[in-house]
Protein backbone atom coordinates (compact mmCIF):
# COMPACT_ATOMS: atom_id res chain seq x y z
CA UNK A 1 0.00 0.00 0.00
CA UNK A 2 1.05 3.40 -0.79
CA UNK A 3 2.22 5.55 2.41
CA UNK A 4 -0.32 6.86 4.80
CA UNK A 5 -1.35 10.64 4.01
CA UNK A 6 0.02 12.99 6.81
CA UNK A 7 -1.52 15.67 8.52
CA UNK A 8 1.44 17.56 9.02
CA UNK A 9 1.04 20.92 10.74
CA UNK A 10 3.81 22.90 9.59
CA UNK A 11 3.00 25.85 11.57
CA UNK A 12 6.36 25.99 13.53
CA UNK A 13 8.04 26.92 10.35
CA UNK A 14 5.54 29.29 8.80
CA UNK A 15 4.87 31.21 11.78
CA UNK A 16 8.70 32.01 12.27
CA UNK A 17 9.05 32.60 8.81
CA UNK A 18 6.38 35.25 8.64
CA UNK A 19 7.10 36.46 11.99
CA UNK A 20 10.73 36.00 12.85
CA UNK A 21 10.34 34.44 16.14
CA UNK A 22 13.03 32.27 17.18
CA UNK A 23 11.05 29.23 17.99
CA UNK A 24 10.10 27.33 21.08
CA UNK A 25 6.42 28.16 21.29
CA UNK A 26 5.15 24.93 20.46
CA UNK A 27 6.37 23.68 24.08
CA UNK A 28 3.62 26.08 25.82
CA UNK A 29 1.08 25.72 22.91
CA UNK A 30 -1.82 23.64 24.48
CA UNK A 31 -1.38 23.60 28.06
CA UNK A 32 -1.79 27.34 28.59
CA UNK A 33 -4.82 27.93 26.26
CA UNK A 34 -7.91 29.04 27.35
CA UNK A 35 -11.46 27.63 25.86
CA UNK A 36 -12.33 29.82 22.77
CA UNK A 37 -14.70 32.96 24.12
CA UNK A 38 -17.41 32.11 21.80
CA UNK A 39 -18.56 28.24 22.87
CA UNK A 40 -21.90 27.96 21.72
CA UNK A 41 -23.90 24.37 22.53
CA UNK A 42 -25.29 23.94 19.53
CA UNK A 43 -26.37 19.86 18.89
CA UNK A 44 -29.08 18.93 18.52
CA UNK A 45 -31.58 21.62 18.29
CA UNK A 46 -34.80 20.37 20.11
CA UNK A 47 -37.61 21.61 17.63
CA UNK A 48 -40.19 22.03 19.98
CA UNK A 49 -44.05 22.46 18.55
CA UNK A 50 -44.36 26.48 19.15
CA UNK A 51 -41.15 27.03 17.52
CA UNK A 52 -41.41 29.39 14.43
CA UNK A 53 -38.76 28.06 11.59
CA UNK A 54 -37.20 31.67 12.20
CA UNK A 55 -36.32 30.18 15.80
CA UNK A 56 -35.29 27.18 14.97
CA UNK A 57 -33.23 28.17 12.25
CA UNK A 58 -31.38 30.68 14.27
CA UNK A 59 -30.47 27.76 16.66
CA UNK A 60 -29.41 25.73 13.63
CA UNK A 61 -28.25 27.71 11.03
CA UNK A 62 -27.07 26.34 7.96
CA UNK A 63 -23.11 26.76 7.80
CA UNK A 64 -21.62 29.46 5.86
CA UNK A 65 -18.26 27.97 4.57
CA UNK A 66 -16.40 30.03 2.94
CA UNK A 67 -13.28 29.04 0.44
CA UNK A 68 -10.95 31.63 -0.65
CA UNK A 69 -8.41 30.57 -3.46
CA UNK A 70 -10.72 27.47 -4.64
CA UNK A 71 -11.88 25.85 -8.00
CA UNK A 72 -15.24 24.82 -7.94
CA UNK A 73 -14.14 21.32 -8.08
CA UNK A 74 -12.17 21.82 -5.76
CA UNK A 75 -14.82 23.76 -3.15
CA UNK A 76 -17.52 20.64 -3.94
CA UNK A 77 -14.45 18.24 -2.67
CA UNK A 78 -14.24 20.02 0.61
CA UNK A 79 -17.77 20.80 1.09
CA UNK A 80 -18.52 17.27 0.42
CA UNK A 81 -16.40 15.68 3.51
CA UNK A 82 -17.43 18.97 5.50
CA UNK A 83 -21.20 18.08 5.40
CA UNK A 84 -20.19 14.56 6.64
CA UNK A 85 -18.36 15.82 9.04
CA UNK A 86 -21.19 17.31 10.77
CA UNK A 87 -23.29 14.49 11.43
CA UNK A 88 -20.74 12.18 12.78
CA UNK A 89 -19.64 14.67 14.91
CA UNK A 90 -22.83 14.58 16.35
CA UNK A 91 -22.59 10.75 16.63
CA UNK A 92 -19.93 11.03 18.44
CA UNK A 93 -21.09 13.82 20.85
CA UNK A 94 -24.03 11.90 21.94
CA UNK A 95 -21.99 8.72 23.05
CA UNK A 96 -19.33 11.19 25.00
CA UNK A 97 -22.39 13.35 26.52
CA UNK A 98 -23.95 9.43 27.57
CA UNK A 99 -21.01 8.54 29.24
CA UNK A 100 -19.97 11.72 30.74
CA UNK A 101 -23.90 12.08 31.98
CA UNK A 102 -23.07 8.38 33.95
CA UNK A 103 -19.45 7.12 34.01
CA UNK A 104 -20.33 3.89 35.79
CA UNK A 105 -22.83 3.12 33.02
CA UNK A 106 -20.03 3.81 30.07
CA UNK A 107 -20.71 0.72 27.29
CA UNK A 108 -17.88 -1.04 26.49
CA UNK A 109 -17.80 0.51 22.88
CA UNK A 110 -17.72 3.44 24.29
CA UNK A 111 -14.79 2.70 26.69
CA UNK A 112 -12.71 1.23 24.55
CA UNK A 113 -13.02 3.95 22.23
CA UNK A 114 -11.91 6.42 25.17
CA UNK A 115 -8.99 4.23 26.16
CA UNK A 116 -7.68 4.15 22.67
CA UNK A 117 -7.60 7.11 21.53
CA UNK A 118 -7.95 9.75 25.12
CA UNK A 119 -5.96 6.82 27.04
CA UNK A 120 -8.86 7.46 29.92
CA UNK A 121 -12.48 6.66 31.02
CA UNK A 122 -12.33 8.80 33.66
CA UNK A 123 -15.39 10.87 34.23
CA UNK A 124 -14.18 14.61 34.55
CA UNK A 125 -11.53 13.90 31.42
CA UNK A 126 -15.19 12.72 29.28
CA UNK A 127 -16.67 16.10 30.08
CA UNK A 128 -13.35 17.69 29.14
CA UNK A 129 -13.06 15.75 25.30
CA UNK A 130 -16.78 16.25 25.56
CA UNK A 131 -16.23 19.91 25.61
CA UNK A 132 -14.08 20.12 22.90
CA UNK A 133 -15.72 17.47 20.63
CA UNK A 134 -18.99 20.64 20.96
CA UNK A 135 -16.84 23.45 20.55
CA UNK A 136 -15.18 22.02 17.47
CA UNK A 137 -19.35 20.93 16.19
CA UNK A 138 -20.10 24.64 17.30
CA UNK A 139 -17.87 25.97 14.68
CA UNK A 140 -18.84 23.17 11.99
CA UNK A 141 -22.24 23.90 12.06
CA UNK A 142 -21.34 28.20 11.95
CA UNK A 143 -19.16 27.51 9.01
CA UNK A 144 -15.46 27.70 8.48
CA UNK A 145 -12.89 29.97 6.24
CA UNK A 146 -11.38 27.44 4.62
CA UNK A 147 -8.06 28.42 1.78
CA UNK A 148 -7.34 26.10 -0.60
CA UNK A 149 -2.94 25.75 -1.26
CA UNK A 150 -1.86 23.59 -4.50
CA UNK A 151 1.37 22.46 -3.41
CA UNK A 152 3.24 19.08 -3.48
CA UNK A 153 4.17 17.27 -0.05
CA UNK A 154 2.17 15.14 2.31
CA UNK A 155 0.35 17.54 4.15
CA UNK A 156 -3.30 17.39 4.26
CA UNK A 157 -4.02 20.78 5.89
CA UNK A 158 -2.70 23.38 8.30
CA UNK A 159 -3.48 26.40 10.81
CA UNK A 160 -1.33 28.84 11.84
CA UNK A 161 -0.32 30.04 14.94
CA UNK A 162 0.75 33.09 16.48
CA UNK A 163 2.25 33.17 20.39
CA UNK A 164 -0.20 30.69 21.66
CA UNK A 165 -3.27 30.91 19.22
CA UNK A 166 -4.17 29.21 16.43
CA UNK A 167 -5.53 31.58 13.98
CA UNK A 168 -6.98 32.07 10.54
CA UNK A 169 -8.51 29.80 8.16
CA UNK A 170 -8.06 26.07 7.71
CA UNK A 171 -5.63 25.79 4.87
CA UNK A 172 -6.19 22.16 2.89
CA UNK A 173 -3.61 21.07 0.47
CA UNK A 174 -4.23 20.14 -3.01
CA UNK A 175 -3.75 17.55 -4.74
CA UNK A 176 -3.63 15.41 -1.70
CA UNK A 177 -6.47 16.23 -0.25
CA UNK A 178 -8.52 14.96 -2.89
CA UNK A 179 -6.27 12.04 -3.70
CA UNK A 180 -6.91 10.70 0.05
CA UNK A 181 -9.74 8.47 1.43
CA UNK A 182 -13.17 10.04 2.25
CA UNK A 183 -12.38 9.06 5.62
CA UNK A 184 -9.12 10.93 5.73
CA UNK A 185 -10.85 14.16 3.69
CA UNK A 186 -13.54 14.15 6.69
CA UNK A 187 -10.79 13.50 9.29
CA UNK A 188 -8.88 16.36 8.29
CA UNK A 189 -11.23 19.28 8.34
CA UNK A 190 -12.27 17.75 12.19
CA UNK A 191 -8.43 17.61 12.95
CA UNK A 192 -7.60 21.44 11.93
CA UNK A 193 -10.54 22.43 13.22
CA UNK A 194 -9.70 20.82 16.58
CA UNK A 195 -6.14 22.93 15.99
CA UNK A 196 -8.00 26.10 14.64
CA UNK A 197 -10.92 26.47 17.68
CA UNK A 198 -10.01 24.45 20.98
CA UNK A 199 -6.46 24.97 20.68
CA UNK A 200 -5.08 21.07 20.83
CA UNK A 201 -1.55 20.38 19.60
CA UNK A 202 -0.21 17.52 17.48
CA UNK A 203 1.44 15.17 19.33
CA UNK A 204 0.70 12.03 17.13
CA UNK A 205 -0.97 10.76 14.27
CA UNK A 206 -3.26 8.02 14.45
CA UNK A 207 -1.19 5.82 12.57
CA UNK A 208 1.79 6.44 14.16
CA UNK A 209 2.99 3.76 16.66
CA UNK A 210 3.99 6.68 19.50
CA UNK A 211 -0.45 7.00 19.17
CA UNK A 212 -0.63 4.50 21.60
CA UNK A 213 2.02 5.17 24.26
CA UNK A 214 0.55 9.16 24.74
CA UNK A 215 0.50 10.18 28.21
CA UNK A 216 -3.30 10.50 29.08
CA UNK A 217 -2.40 14.58 28.89
CA UNK A 218 -0.86 14.41 25.52
CA UNK A 219 -3.51 12.22 24.40
CA UNK A 220 -6.31 14.61 25.40
CA UNK A 221 -3.89 17.65 23.56
CA UNK A 222 -4.25 15.98 20.10
CA UNK A 223 -6.03 16.83 17.51
CA UNK A 224 -5.77 13.35 15.89
CA UNK A 225 -7.64 12.10 18.62
CA UNK A 226 -10.38 14.10 18.30
CA UNK A 227 -10.61 13.15 14.70
CA UNK A 228 -9.83 9.68 15.17
CA UNK A 229 -12.37 9.29 17.93
CA UNK A 230 -15.33 10.75 16.12
CA UNK A 231 -14.52 9.04 12.99
CA UNK A 232 -14.32 5.25 14.91
CA UNK A 233 -17.41 6.39 16.93
CA UNK A 234 -19.34 6.19 13.66
CA UNK A 235 -17.72 2.27 12.73
CA UNK A 236 -15.50 4.63 9.91
CA UNK A 237 -11.90 3.65 9.41
CA UNK A 238 -9.90 6.42 11.69
CA UNK A 239 -7.84 7.12 8.04
ZN1 LIG B 1 -2.26 18.80 13.08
Amino acid sequence: MSTQAKRENPVQEKENKENGFAGNQTQTMGKTLAPPPFQLQTDPVQRKEDESEETVQKKDPTPKNSYADATPAQEAIIQKAFDKARPIMSVAINKLATAAADPKKMDAGTKALLQRHFHTTDGDHVKEILKKMRTIKSHLDTGINFEVENEAGNTLGYVYKFLFWHVGKIHIVFPLYQNSSEETQIGTIIHEVAHRFTGVADKAYVWQSEYATLSRKDAMNNADSYASFAMEANGRSAR
